[in-house]
């Protein structure tokens, strides 16, 4: 409010304002154990479209993205209407659905240009360890492949696996990009701030991009930014164990249903039980679950192939509709 009665409602810097960039790198320092040159960092109206800008100045039609299958549909979407060829890595149950760095390499042409990783993982909540981060990036770095790390869910780690970012083993200064958001820890999904550190060259690129299509990001939504890096940090503490407990409820519940089995994941806020059991597809699963049981949930397969037999579930609500989903749930799987 006081940034609106101040007059931050102009026109601004396209790769955002200098002082919310200074503040960025300073905190990576924090957060990642490397302070980048501020021409490395570029504000972006959320997380989302920056997954565009990357695809759209890094890949040609026709080239390879390697990505996680299940993955964020936006993904697939920009891969689609960008006319890029994924190529999916499946993750495995048994693997905890974290990505097995030795499944990318061999996914490797010379066609590939983009690699994209995301942990905290959505739609799965895995959380991949240090060693396997490492490798990826190593892997990226040695056939000279561009890296994206979608970190928006960073701050969302419930301890299990701690959060660790790779981007350090090159500083964002050659091969890997790192995206990161206000959306899910400050929970400020509808300001539309987020924020890449990655190679000079790239982010000018995507610079230009922003700069063309969308101008600026709101000085006054940036310096909203600068409040939530800046301000007190209980709150986001306060929610991440009013997440933990939602999660410890969820999984339990959802165990205790027949047929349906699922695993307590380590971050972001969503878990991805597995119902093959029922003899349902994921689609079905889900459709029928919002018609018979009032539940609503995603498909598996949504997020692809490799998500089927699959549901993704998503615990922002409260304790109580947990409960009540969960006995709705276990009803609809009763009466199958
Ligand atoms: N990346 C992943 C993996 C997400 O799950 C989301 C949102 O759900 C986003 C990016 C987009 O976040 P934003 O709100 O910053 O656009």
């Amino acid at each position: 409010m006081r940034a609106l009665e101040g007059g931050s409602t102009h026109y601004s810097d396209s790769m955002g304002d200098y002082e919310f960039r200074r503040l960025i790198a300073k905190n990576n320092m924090n957060s990642r154990g490397f302070e980048p040159e501020i021409d490395q960092v570029l504000v972006t109206p959320g997380a989302n479209i920056m997954i565009y800008y990357a695809v759209r100045c890094l890949v040609n039609p026709g080239d390879e993205v390697i990505v996680q299958n299940p993955c964020f549909p936006t993904y697939l979407s920009v891969f689609s209407f960008c006319g890029v060829k994924p190529v999916a890595v499946p993750l495995k149950e048994e693997n905890e659905f974290r990505l097995d760095p030795k499944d990318l390499e061999e996914r490797i042409t010379d066609k590939t240009r983009l690699i994209i990783l995301n942990s905290p993982h959505n739609p799965t909540g895995a959380v991949m360890r240090r060693e396997e981060l490492e490798e990826v990036a190593e892997i990226a770095i040695k056939h000279r492949i561009y890296l994206y790390l979608d970190e928006i869910y960073s701050r969302m780690n419930y301890g299990e696996t701690p959060f660790y970012s790779p981007s350090i083993i090159d500083k964002c200064k050659d091969y890997l990009i790192l995206a990161n958001g206000f959306s899910k820890a400050f929970a400020m999904t509808g300001w539309r701030l987020g924020v890449g550190i990655g190679p000079k060259h790239v982010m000018e690129k995507m610079g230009l991009l922003l700069q063309t299509t969308s101008s600026c990001v709101p000085s006054f939504i940036q310096k909203a930014g600068i409040e939530a890096i800046l301000g007190d940090q209980n709150p986001v503490r306060e929610m991440m164990s009013t997440y933990k407990r939602r999660r410890d409820l969820l999984v339990a519940g959802l165990n205790s249903i027949d047929k349906i089995e699922c695993l307590n994941p380590g971050g972001a806020f969503y878990v991805f039980p597995n119902i093959k059991k029922t003899g349902l597809s994921s689609n079905e699963f889900a459709g029928r679950l919002l018609e018979e049981g009032k539940v609503g949930v995603c498909s598996g397969s949504d997020f692809g192939s490799s998500g089927e037999g699959y549901i993704r579930l998503c615990y922002a609500v409260s304790e109580a509709e947990i409960s009540e989903g969960i006995r709705r749930i276990k009803a609809f799987v009763e009466h199958l």
